[in-house]
Order: structure tokens, then C-alpha cells, then sequence
């Protein structure tokens, strides 16, 4: 008998939190992130779970004294770039901050076997769900390879960062990827419609 290896897939949703949504007055609230968008991406997770695929959600976590804050770097503003080793940082306005009201997740938190929180470290961002930019686990993986996961179904906040940073490190870890387009959210056109193609030329499938 030839064994059929099935693919085990499970869910990710990426910080669909209040601080990126507008209908939550988020300090970093990106475009088209009405109620209906939130429900719409609650619906689908519903879904998705009711299938049977295990669901997980990724949370920006961070303290008062994230480097990523442009109010913690003398004379920056909301948006402004700085270096940093490995690359450029833009500064956002303070957002997720810790035990705050809009650092929760949206979705209804029932739904998911874990919501795995990153940014902690005031030393380095997070965009990615799997590491932060030093270089150090979320614990996302083992969580994935404990049940047997070899395939993912991305979505959320944001298409050109978050969203992006964990699908490129789903793919350099080996996992398939797919992104459904609908569900995710740009800060800017222009950086949205790259991360798509970058996602595209990585292996991502976006749908
Ligand atoms: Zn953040």
C-alpha cells in the first residue's frame, strides 16, 4: 500500500488587533479596516476552525519602551526611518502597547489553540509571527511541527508588514503558503502591491 501523505493545514490570523483598525480608533489604523472587515475576517476564521483546520493568531505585544515607538527616539515623528543593523526601521506611532484595550485580538479569541505574542524585547521589532529581528523564536514553529503542520493559510494586518514578514518565514521554514488577499490589509498601496509580488516570487500562492 502506497501511503498518501495529506497535507496538515492550519490557520494563522495576523494581528487583526484595535490598535491597526479603524473601527477601533487604532493609533496605527490602516485603510479598510471598518467593523465590517473585522466581522468579515471573524466569519471566514469561523469557517475555516468548523472545517476542522487548527487556528492560530499572532499578537504585536509590545512594552512602553518599543524601539519601534517613534515617541522613544528624540526629535523622530510617526513614520520616519532610522537605521538599525540589519536595515531600516520606520518608527510608528506607539500601538499594542501591553495589557492596553487595543492590543487585544479582535477575533473572537475562543477560536484559536494559541495567540502567539512577539515584539516583546524593547531591542527589536516583530513583524514576523516566527522570529523577531534579533533573531529569537516566538515558539510558532514548534507549535506548528508539534501537530504535524506542513501548510498554512495566512491573513490579516498588515499585507506589507506583518502579513508579508510571516509568510516569507513560513516559506524559508519549509511550510506552503497561502495568502488570501481579501482578508489582509495594506498600510500604503505602494509597499502593499511589492510585498505581493515579493510574497508571489517566495512560493507564497496568493488568493
Ligand atoms: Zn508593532
Amino acid at each position: 500500500m502506497i501511503e498518501v501523505k495529506e497535507a496538515h493545514t492550519a490557520v494563522i490570523v495576523v494581528d487583526v488587533q484595535g490598535d491597526f483598525t479603524f473601527c477601533n480608533q487604532g493609533s496605527l489604523a490602516v485603510e479598510g479596516t471598518d467593523q465590517a472587515y473585522v466581522d468579515c475576517v471573524e466569519a471566514e476564521t469561523r469557517r475555516l476552525k468548523a472545517l476542522g483546520y487548527p487556528v492560530f493568531a499572532t499578537q504585536d505585544w509590545h512594552p512602553h519602551n518599543h524601539m519601534s515607538f517613534f515617541s522613544n527616539h528624540e526629535g523622530k515623528s510617526a513614520f520616519d526611518t532610522i537605521s538599525v543593523n540589519d536595515g531600516i526601521q520606520v518608527l510608528w506611532p506607539p500601538h499594542c502597547i501591553q495589557d492596553t484595550e487595543n492590543a487585544r485580538v479582535l477575533v473572537d479569541n475562543t477560536l484559536f489553540e494559541s495567540i502567539v505574542q512577539k515584539g516583546m524585547d524593547p531591542q527589536y521589532d516583530s513583524y514576523s509571527g516566527f522570529f523577531d529581528d534579533g533573531g529569537h523564536r516566538t515558539g510558532l514553529e514548534d507549535q506548528l511541527r508539534d501537530r504535524g503542520i506542513n501548510k498554512l493559510i495566512v491573513y490579516g494586518l498588515t499585507t506589507d508588514y506583518c502579513a508579508r514578514a510571516t509568510a516569507l518565514d513560513a516559506r524559508s521554514l519549509g511550510f506552503e503558503v497561502v495568502l488570501i488577499k481579501q482578508l489582509c490589509r495594506g498600510v500604503a498601496e505602494e509597499t502593499t502591491r511589492a510585498a505581493l509580488e515579493e510574497m508571489a516570487a517566495a512560493g507564497v500562492s496568493v488568493l
